[in-house]
């Protein structure tokens, strides 16, 4: 039995961070983990700037649901959910993804969850698990799957080389050089070949 793997932003869809910065102006918000390392220090860095600009939830959503996913990517996750099962992994929060999820047919996501108070103000964000996304694989593979997975960042690497094969895609050169063991591709349709290389049934383009 084999189950793909995928993290969101960056594969399926803009980062969100960034793309709601560029849609608000707030040139802040475009800090990620490559300026500041800690996620929790990050983390608590948005959620003040947030409140700073008076944005509360809705008013973030609505923002984000005027972003679209990658282009291709709904026509690749139909061809992917044709023969694998799919689960996105993802370090995003539910609050943040629903919009875009909607875009994409809702395929299962994991990922964490946000604290919004009565107001819509978020108040704190909770984690689901440290590094959440190799353990996911490890649970899969404890069911008995073989697990093919996708991503294009740091943090996917630990989940990548937990899964039976694991592919960068759209990684920055910096991932691609550091991470030699890993295939890299570029375009759906390179990536459509390297899971069908991965699996070990016959599947067809
Ligand atoms: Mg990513």
């Amino acid at each position: 039995m084999e189950l793909a793997c995928l993290d969101l932003e960056g594969v399926l869809i803009p980062e969100i961070w960034i793309a709601f910065a560029e849609k608000t102006g707030i040139e802040e918000l475009k800090a990620t983990t490559r300026d500041i390392p800690d996620y929790d220090v990050l983390m608590k860095q948005r959620l003040r700037i947030l409140d700073e600009n008076g944005l509360k939830l809705p008013d973030i959503q609505a923002v984000i649901a005027e972003l679209e996913p990658l282009e291709g990517a709904k026509e690749f996750t139909d061809w992917l959910r044709e023969r694998f099962q799919l689960v996105i992994l993802s370090d995003t929060f539910y609050e943040f993804a629903a919009p875009l999820m909607k875009q994409l047919g809702y395929p299962t996501l994991l990922c964490h969850k946000l604290e919004v108070d009565d107001e819509g103000r978020i108040t704190d964000y909770t984690l689901r698990q440290r590094d959440p996304k190799r353990q996911s694989v490890r649970a899969f593979q404890l069911l008995n799957y073989r697990v093919i997975a996708a991503g294009d960042s740091y943090n996917d690497t630990t989940m990548l080389a937990q899964a039976e094969s694991g592919i960068l895609f759209h990684a920055p050169d910096n991932v691609i050089a550091e991470f030699p063991q890993f295939p890299a591709v570029h375009s759906y349709e390179d990536l459509k070949d390297e899971f069908l290389k991965a699996s070990n049934r016959n599947l067809t383009k």
